[in-house]
């Protein structure tokens, strides 16, 4: 399929140089143009605002618009589509002017060929993508930093501020020494967790990464998996229940990080759930699929943030976040495993009636006994 046509918009008044131009697109190789010429600014400007544009090709001298400024309007209104600057033989300091401020080219009308034309438009187009790409990054990244300062300030400065206190020698009572070092060490936990999550993260970005995939009984990885939590569970009185098929559930999986989806998910569940409550994980299949999910009864997902949960480091404000537990980095770990295999994940929640993650994968037999899968 040959691509769609580039939009260009031609601010020219003289009808002479419009003809020309529009006769030396209509013969450029590579790609086909579609112009719409206007004589005066204020039609290009209304233009821009009301439709898309691929580029500008742009005189400075125009009947309601003159020089520098004329480029300085047309940037103001579209900073995100690229400019050509057209100039006569004499206005060279003009056009570098203009490029200095942000125009990706200027070509001299005496000049011109089809060939040129439509090199210094597609090049224009090119450029710019680029250039609106890297200040993306920049923006992306600057986000990132701050976020990540953010998420690390809190546990540092209480971790400071526990250790001075307890090395101004003035906490006499034991049992205050003791809350000071137990609040200490939750924090250099969280730390610890943070860490592991941005590694985990920055592992799981990488162009490098790589699943190591083999066969893996899901079921037997929840079970585990349940074995492992069972501690933190227990801490807060919850029971981890699985309900399984009778039939095992082999997918190919990297079994590292699929354990590591099934730890986010339950440790999310035991979080959020009410002291004494229960947490209900079942695999099943649909269709090809094998599918978990983790049910809990917490207080649910509010319905305004059900598009934002899998982003990096969203929290739902509420006593969790305020008391600076989690990272808000586990379920975008989470959709970025399941996502590598070829999976899909998400969740249903009533707000106050708890919320069910779940994620399916595909499976590769549904039907042998399990002995006969695993060995
Ligand atoms: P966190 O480390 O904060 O738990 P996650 O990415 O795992 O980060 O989760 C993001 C947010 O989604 C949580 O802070 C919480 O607000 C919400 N959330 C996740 N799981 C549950 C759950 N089972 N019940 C209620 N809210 C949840």
């Amino acid at each position: 399929m040959s691509d769609p046509p580039l939009h260009v918009l031609l601010i020219e008044d003289n009808p002479g140089d419009v003809l020309l131009i529009r006769e030396y697109l209509r013969d450029a190789h590579g790609r086909e143009y579609e112009v719409r010429s206007v004589d005066r600014l204020a039609d290009g400007l209304t233009h821009l605002a009301e439709s898309q544009v691929d580029a500008v090709l742009l005189d400075l001298s125009l009947p309601d618009s003159r020089g520098i400024e004329t480029f300085e309007r047309v940037q103001a209104e579209a900073p995100a589509v690229p400019t050509v600057v057209l100039t006569g033989l004499d206005d060279h300091s003009l056009a570098l002017h203009a490029v200095q401020s942000g125009a990706q080219d200027y070509l001299v009308k005496d000049e011109l060929t089809p060939g040129l034309l439509g090199r210094a438009l597609r090049y224009a187009i090119e450029r710019q993508q680029l250039r609106l790409a890297a200040s993306e990054l920049a923006r992306m990244k600057e986000d990132f930093v701050a976020n990540v300062s953010h998420q690390l300030r809190t546990p540092v400065h209480s971790l400071q501020g526990f250790l001075n206190l307890l090395m101004d020698g003035k906490v006499d009572d034991p049992a205050v020494r003791r809350e000071f070092l137990t609040r200490a060490s939750e924090d250099a936990a969280r730390l610890a967790a943070l860490t592991d999550d941005l590694l985990k993260m920055s592992r799981l970005e990488s162009p490098r990464f790589q699943l190591d995939s083999g066969r893996v009984d899901l079921g037997a990885l929840v079970d585990a998996t349940n074995e492992l939590l069972e501690p933190l569970a227990a801490e807060r009185n919850i029971a981890l229940l699985h309900s399984a098929p009778d039939t095992a559930l082999v997918v190919k999986a990297d079994e590292h990080w699929l354990q590591q989806v099934l730890i986010n998910l339950i440790e999310n569940a035991i979080k959020f759930s009410p002291e004494g409550g229960s947490i209900n994980v079942a695999t099943t299949t649909s269709e090809s699929d094998a599918v978990v999910t983790v049910a809990d009864r917490g207080p649910g997902i509010p319905a305004h943030s059900t598009s934002s949960v899998f982003e990096k480091f969203f929290q739902v404000e509420g006593p969790h976040k305020r008391a600076g537990r989690g990272t808000g980095l586990g379920l975008y770990i989470c959709k970025q495993i399941v996502e590598a295999h070829g999976g899909t994940i998400g969740f249903s929640s009533n707000e106050g009636n708890g919320s069910m993650f779940y994620f399916s994968i595909p499976a590769i037999e549904l039907t042998e006994p399990v002995a006969e899968l695993i060995s």
